[in-house]
């Protein structure tokens, strides 16, 4: 199963992806965990991509290709993948398409749809544990109150990117940007549509559905 997840920052992508990952064995790419872990580490990755990410803006195209070309040859890759935060620009779907060759090609691009008010709203009230990345929301899944993760005991933090000002920005970022994508693979007739506003358990069982349905063509 070779997935792209599409949709704005905070549609639920990650958080369908991880699970998924459990369910079918095949790894959930984050490029952006792998750019906040390269940040943490100090890597050269990590030191050309740390201010980039806190504005909110997108790092370069040719960063995240070369991150994802390396990425996809390792061997976990072999029976499948699901793609969270990547491509986020038609330049790097191309990119996508040609690394991949038509014997690997992307088979379904599911894009969760979330309004933009829902947006803004599970962003700025988003938690992340610093250690493990788990996702907490103060509204809906507030983390303990010892402040301590429940999953590893890291610290929960609330990402400088998930503040309001930098939410704002990188919504028009996805608007410009990220949005034509849907296009693209619908074009290619990838394009599957979740209703991700619905609670959690909710968009989990559509999405189950979708994998089935897309499974038994
Ligand atoms: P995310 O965790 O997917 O919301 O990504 C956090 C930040 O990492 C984004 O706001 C970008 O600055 C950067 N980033 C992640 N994935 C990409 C990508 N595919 N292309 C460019 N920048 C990315």
């Amino acid at each position: 199963m070779r997935l792209v997840f599409l949709g704005a920052p905070g549609s639920g992508k990650g958080t369908q992806a991880v699970w998924l990952q459990g369910r079918f064995g095949i790894p959930q790419i984050s490029t952006g965990d792998i750019l906040r872990k390269a940040v943490t580490e100090g890597t050269e990755l990590g030191k050309k991509a740390d201010s980039i990410m806190k504005s909110g803006a997108l790092v370069s195209d040719e960063l995240i290709i070369a991150l994802m070309r390396e990425r996809l040859g390792q061997p976990d890759c072999a029976r499948g993948f699901i793609l969270d935060g990547f491509p986020r620009t038609i330049a790097q779907g191309e990119s996508l398409d040609a690394m991949l060759g038509p014997a690997r090609a992307i088979q379904s691009a599911i894009f969760f749809e979330v309004s933009e008010a829902e947006i803004i709203r599970r962003l700025t009230s988003r938690r992340t544990c610093a250690q493990c990345g788990r996702i907490y929301n103060i509204l809906s899944d507030p983390p303990p109150a010892s402040g301590a993760c429940g999953s590893c005991g890291g610290a929960i933090i609330q990402r400088k990117d998930d503040s309001e000002e930098t939410v704002l920005s990188r919504l028009k970022v996805y608007e410009e940007k990220t949005a034509p994508l849907k296009e693209f693979y619908y074009k290619q007739k990838k394009l599957y549509i979740l209703r991700a506003e619905q609670p959690v358990e909710r968009v989990r069982a559509e999405l189950e559905a979708l994998l089935a349905g897309l499974q038994a063509v």
